[in-house]
């Protein structure tokens, strides 16, 4: 049984999940890919949710409900039949057909849900419509913001920290929030808009045009005609969409009125510039909105990391020159602004659902918990001088395939122990130990000359794979560490802690580990070279270099904890003396 991500509109509703890896879209019984937000009841007590109930609209007034989520933790009610409804059980209508479409698109039960809300909605508005979702039979995992979903739509979850605007300018509202991404954390930090703005008032400039021209080629008036009008503005509406990709388009409406010699038929062009003329000031006024959230969340405009475009109103050219005037950033343009948000929600459905099943559980502190199938601390390895050295970074997406080449400190070693640690902190002994295990029968050779490759595979599942393979002799060695043996979250929050409070003193700890590493190193080198080439060198360099090995062991033997600073510089220099010999 697969989650569904829904984006419960105003105007269109649209369902997706999980297919494969990607969110699809779901197409409902009408072949759309979108589902108008209208329920209607027939004379005949039929109810009809979506395009067939948007198509009656005209015909049945007073028993169509559109727009009912503008009534959300409202006590709005619809009598119909003596019968109240709530807005949440008119949502739910909605919620159930988009629900059976999926099952039909899935063919199975569908149950688990995540719904998205504006980020706006308070605690009663975000009530109702988990209510509204339990009354459609879905248990509902999650509601989310629409911005939310739609930065984890376009795969800003796993990017570099950064600020982001989703401009929402749907059928019948417009919303702007500034949105902060990173550390698996998404958080609305500020939000503004217009309830009462969106691609409806454009139809209504468009048709109010229509009517204006109609009456002064024909004299006759439609503004007060029901039929004509809403005819009107189903082709306004059309003929707004087809200039958003086209310069002009023929609006054509045969036997739109009756004169008195026969019927009168509309047809009239409309060019895109005529169209950007009637509808500027629309377009002019979301200026404020972008001001004032930009001002809420405290950054300027060049501070924006990305622009998404929501909504179906964002197709219009003028709409997406004006969001690019004002925040000088192309917004981008590889989402599809109605099911973008949809396909977040579906996102984050198959991420909880998953959870569930036992996927990493990460519960970022602050902001909008995310769940994501992310690495919640970094995975390490232990390598020679207690020294912990990171192979898969914190907050990597699952699943990842990591592997290195790793060698030996001590010539003519022939194992070696893989010690697998999670933590953030530089040295081994910090960091917690989740698996150990022995890579033997590894050819005999000098020091730093046999190949190890370590590999760490981590599934979607959470589960650690870690093999060690020399690549001289073949010889390979495996563990498998589920999740139960990795860090709880409280171990993993106190590590998080842990690592800040103690980076200096770390790092400063894992600097002179190195130093001493690269010294042995140096040491076994130069005692090669003596020992292969001793007989040829010059008396005078066999000697120079015997007396800095000499030094260097000295410095090695004493506890590096106990040296004092100018003893710790004095080492430094024949390091670098030794090194300079060789
Ligand atoms: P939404 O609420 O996001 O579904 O947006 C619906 C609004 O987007 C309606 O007003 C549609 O007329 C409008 N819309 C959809 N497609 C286009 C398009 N290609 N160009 C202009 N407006 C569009």
């Amino acid at each position: 049984m697969s989650a569904i991500g829904i984006d419960l509109g105003t105007t269109n509703s649209c369902v997706a999940c999980v297919e494969g890896g990607n969110p699809e879209v779901i197409v409902n019984a009408e072949g759309e890919r979108t589902t108008p937000s209208v329920v209607a009841f027939t004379k005949d007590g039929e109810r009809l949710v979506g395009t067939v109930a948007q198509r009656q609209t005209a015909m049945n007034p007073a028993r169509t409900i559109s727009s009912v989520k503008r009534q959300m933790g409202t006590d709005w009610r619809k009598d119909i039949d003596g019968k109240s409804y709530s807005p949440q059980e008119i949502s739910a209508m909605i919620l159930r057909k988009l629900r059976r479409d999926a099952e039909r698109f899935q063919g199975q039960d569908v149950k688990d849900a995540v719904i998205t809300v504006p980020a706006y909605f308070n605690d009663m508005q975000r009530n109702a419509t988990k209510d509204a979702g339990t009354i459609a039979g879905l248990n509902v995992l999650r509601i989310i913001n629409e911005p939310t979903a739609a930065a984890l739509a376009y795969g800003l979850d796993h990017g570099d920290p950064q600020m982001v605007m989703v401009y929402d300018l749907g059928g019948g509202t417009f919303d702007v929030s500034i949105i902060e991404i990173g550390d698996g954390v998404i958080e609305v930090l500020s939000t503004a808009g217009n309830n009462h703005l969106g691609g409806d008032d454009f139809d209504e400039r468009l048709a109010k045009h229509l009517i204006d021209a109609f009456q002064r080629t024909s004299g006759i008036d439609i503004a007060h005609d029901a039929m004509a009008r809403e005819r009107i503005l189903e082709a306004a509406e059309a003929a707004k969409r087809e200039l958003s990709s086209a310069e002009s388009t023929v609006v054509s409406l045969p036997y739109l009125a009756q004169g008195p010699a026969g019927p009168v038929h509309l047809e009239q062009t409309v060019t895109r510039a005529e169209f950007d003329r009637l509808t500027h000031d629309l377009v002019d006024s979301t200026t404020d909105a972008v001001n004032q959230a930009l001002n809420d969340a405290g950054i300027a405009a060049s501070e924006l990391g990305a622009v998404l475009l929501v909504g179906g109103s964002t197709r219009i050219p003028a709409v997406q020159e004006h969001v690019q005037r004002l925040t000088g950033k192309r917004p981008s343009s590889s989402i599809n602004p109605d099911e973008c948000v949809a396909q977040g929600a579906a996102i984050q459905a198959a991420t909880l659902a998953g959870a569930r099943s036992g996927c990493t559980d990460l519960m970022p502190r602050g902001g909008e918990l995310l769940l994501l199938d992310v690495i919640p601390i970094s995975f390490a390895i232990e390598t020679v001088g207690g020294v912990a050295t990171r192979v898969i970074e914190r907050n990597t997406t699952l699943p990842v395939h990591y592997e290195q080449i790793f060698t030996t400190a001590a010539p003519f070693q022939t194992k070696v122990e893989i010690n697998v640690m999670q933590g953030e902190r530089p040295m081994a002994a910090d960091n917690k130990t989740i698996g150990k295990f022995t890579l033997k029968g590894i050819k005999r050779a000098p020091a730093g000359t046999p190949q190890i490759n370590v590999s760490f595979d981590i599934d979607a599942n959470g589960i650690l794979t870690v093999r060690a393979q020399d690549l001289g002799t073949g010889n390979e060695q495996s563990i498998t560490i589920t999740d139960s043996e990795r860090m709880t979250d409280s171990e993993i929050q106190d590590a998080i802690r842990d690592a800040e409070r103690y980076e200096e003193e770390d790092n400063a700890r894992r600097a002179s580990m190195e130093e001493r590493n690269d010294a042995e190193r140096l040491v076994a080198e130069a005692q090669e070279k003596l020992k292969a080439h001793g007989k040829e060198m010059e008396k005078d360099d066999k000697r120079r270099l015997k007396a800095s090995v000499a030094n260097v062991q000295r410095y090695l033997a004493k506890r590096p904890e106990k040296m004092k600073d100018a003893e710790r510089a004095n080492f430094s220099n024949a390091i670098t003396e030794l090194k300079s010999l060789l």
